[in-house]
């Protein structure tokens, strides 16, 4: 019978050795997970036993991250803007870049916000939560992904309040919004050679890239988001650091005024956002 402190050793050196990135934290999370304790717990537990099924479990979740499955994914979860969202291989796994846009979006008042390509649901389902008087659409063209949305919608007590859509962009999608928010997929096609194996193999490729220069998600929105903004209100968009003075370039050619680049923390470009004038 093996101890919780071993247990834990002698995953944290097969990750390790496999080359997998923070073996030790990875061990950890997947540990606390397979016992069903809060992280926290692991050192004191150290010198408990841990059961047959425990092992189980814990052996099955160390051979998903030895093919380079993500954390997230295994555990079937990841925190954002301080709220836990279900994660699975069916959608983009919530970024803490992506914060920045829901602070962005924060800034400014709405009673209707439409997101475009809302994968988890993690920016529509947020900002929902943090104005409990606004109504919200969400959506994507995978079905599945939005079977996971739903899901998070409902354990955040949100669900009357968003509408979740299998469309095309903008395709199933009426009426006007005060707001418009998009993560959409814009990583370059040479990019995507650089990617992580977490990313590239477990994460879906539609919520990553649209192939090619990475902007032709923006170019589609720009084009047909006036017709769903009342006049004034803003498109705000998160973008690859690169993209700034591209998709800037894009909205404005669009028709949209007051066109700005936002840095994140570190300084480099990570939003972009203007209001419609058409
Ligand atoms: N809106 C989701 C997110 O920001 C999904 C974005 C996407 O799939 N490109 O995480």
């Amino acid at each position: 019978m093996s101890t919780v402190s071993a247990t834990l050793r002698a995953a944290t050196q097969r990750l390790a050795q496999a080359g997998i990135p923070d073996a030790a934290t990875d061990a950890r999370s997947l540990l606390a997970h397979a016992l069903g304790v809060p992280r926290s717990r692991l050192t004191l537990l150290g010198p408990e036993a841990v059961t047959r099924a425990q092992v189980e479990a814990f052996e099955a979740l160390i051979a998903g991250r030895l093919e380079r499955r993500p954390v997230s994914q295994l555990v079937g979860r990841r925190s954002f803007w301080g709220r836990e969202f279900l994660v699975t291989s069916d959608v983009l796994d919530p970024r803490p870049e992506t914060e920045d846009l829901v602070a962005r979006a924060l800034e400014h008042p709405f009673g209707r916000v439409l997101d475009l390509g809302t994968g988890s649901g993690c920016i529509l389902l947020t900002l929902l939560a943090e104005r409990p008087e606004a109504q919200g659409v969400g959506v994507d063209a995978s079905p599945a992904a939005l079977a996971v949305a739903r899901r998070n919608a409902e354990a955040l007590g949100v669900q009357a309040r968003a509408e979740l859509l299998c469309s095309d962009w903008f395709a199933q999608v009426s009426g006007r919004f005060d707001l418009i928010v998009s993560n959409p997929p814009y990583i370059t096609e040479d990019e995507m050679a650089a990617l992580s194996p977490e990313v590239a193999l477990h994460e879906p490729r539609m919520a990553l890239t649209p192939g090619g220069d990475g902007l032709a998600a923006y170019r589609v929105i720009c084009a047909q988001a006036g017709a769903f903004l009342r006049p004034g209100a803003p498109l705000l968009f998160e973008i690859g650091h690169a993209q700034g003075a591209a998709v800037a370039q894009i909205m404005e050619d669009a028709g949209f005024a007051g066109v700005a680049v936002l840095p994140d923390l570190s300084g480099k470009d990570r939003n972009v956002i203007g209001r419609w004038c058409g």
